[in-house]
């Protein structure tokens, strides 16, 4: 199930982001890997930040967190969704970490530390603004008025995530420092972790002892409205399967809604919405022949798209366009399809052929 069209994932660039952000702070640099390293390969890229110095890694799911452990070595790994019932045994069977949000989270984990007869490791997350994991400020006050409830868990970091960190100004960022330096203080020798990728651009506070970066890792921008000040990662090639000569009033794709208004020529490429190219980039984006901007004519349809590529010379059948790399990057398409990166990276599709630069072999 390949497409002709092509996605190149540059590792080498995401090891330089890991080493440049962490360059940032003199606090520890984790890696979050979660939705299979935002789309681009959890296999590929969690062995190269190891190899690169990365020892703590974040996924979403503990599925997730199993699958990349033999990968990278000894490096913590911790699964931001924490645990449900059954979880436990497996967490520790695999040497990892959950991010406890809930006090049912904190119990099952308690019992199976003492289940195991040993205290268990294990990260507390506090809701400070996001409404969406994390104790609530009740939950903490019950988790106060019965420390017990943590006999047997050693709490490793205090965490919370930030729901603006992309947007220097908010208020909510300081809001948001201040309630959990205020939660760490009730747990004596608990490190912070704080900063997704956009927050180590915040005043350094926000970097904390351990930041966890993603997106910026994979070449998003991190301060939407400056330069970006890391590497691309992502190149996609959408290969032309197919030109033709069409003229001046002829309609193009799915209920026309694009006209040509001169002789035009039209290039037809494999790759659609199915492959994660939205279909609401209709009329609203480019593909480029080296630095030559062809406009998307017409919907994005399943597998294809067209491409007015009128006036550029010597492209023929079996070239391709690119469609993200260095004149339309993940950001450009997120502003042209209303999203942001991360959802662009997410949804690239599975039947790309898939090249990597940089691989290492595994740890
Ligand atoms: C996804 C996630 C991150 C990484 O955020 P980026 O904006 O991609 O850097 C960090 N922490 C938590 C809790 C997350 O869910």
């Amino acid at each position: 199930m390949t497409s002709p069209s092509s996605l190149h994932i540059n590792l080498d660039a995401i090891a330089h982001n890991w080493l440049s952000l962490r360059a940032r702070h003199t606090g520890e640099t984790a890696a979050v890997v979660k939705a299979n390293a935002y789309g681009l390969g959890a296999a590929s890229v969690a062995p190269k930040l190891f190899a690169a110095g990365c020892r703590n890694f974040f996924t979403a799911h503990l599925s997730e967190a199993i699958a990349i452990r033999p990968l990278i070595g000894n490096a913590n790994l911790m699964v931001l969704h924490g645990i449900l019932p059954d979880e436990a045994e497996l967490c520790t069977a695999h040497n990892i970490t959950p991010v406890l949000s809930s006090l049912p989270g904190i119990a099952l984990w308690q019992a199976h530390a003492k289940r195991l007869g040993k205290p268990l490791p294990a990260f507390l997350q506090a809701d400070t603004g996001m409404s969406r994991l994390g104790l609530s400020p009740a939950e903490t006050a019950t988790l106060l008025n019965d420390r017990t409830r943590l006999d047997g868990i050693t709490i490793t970091y205090v965490m919370t995530h930030l729901m603006n960190a992309e947007i220097a100004e908010a208020p909510s960022n300081e809001v948001q420092f201040s309630r959990i330096l205020e939660f760490q203080s009730h747990f004596p020798g608990a490190k912070l972790s704080l900063a997704n990728s956009s927050g180590l651009f915040l005043d350094p506070k926000f970097a904390s002892d351990l930041a966890r970066p993603g997106a910026a890792l994979y070449g998003i921008n991190p301060t939407p409205g400056r330069p970006n000040p890391l590497k691309p990662v992502v190149t996609l090639h959408g290969k032309i399967i197919a030109i033709r000569e069409i003229e001046p009033g002829t309609q193009v794709g799915y209920n026309g809604i694009w006209t040509a208004q001169r002789p035009s020529r039209i290039a037809t490429v494999a790759v659609g919405y199915a492959d994660g190219y939205f279909r609401c980039l209709g009329n609203q984006s480019f593909g480029y022949f080296d630095d030559h901007p062809a406009p998307l004519v017409g919907r994005v349809s399943m597998d294809l798209t067209t491409f007015d590529i009128t006036g550029i010379e010597n492209i023929n059948l079996g070239d391709s366009l690119e469609l993200i790399g260095k004149y339309c990057t993940p950001d450009d398409l997120a502003l042209a399809a209303n999203t942001n990166g991360y959802e662009i990276l997410t949804a690239l599709g599975q039947r790309y052929q898939r090249h990597y630069t940089g691989a290492v072999s595994n740890a």
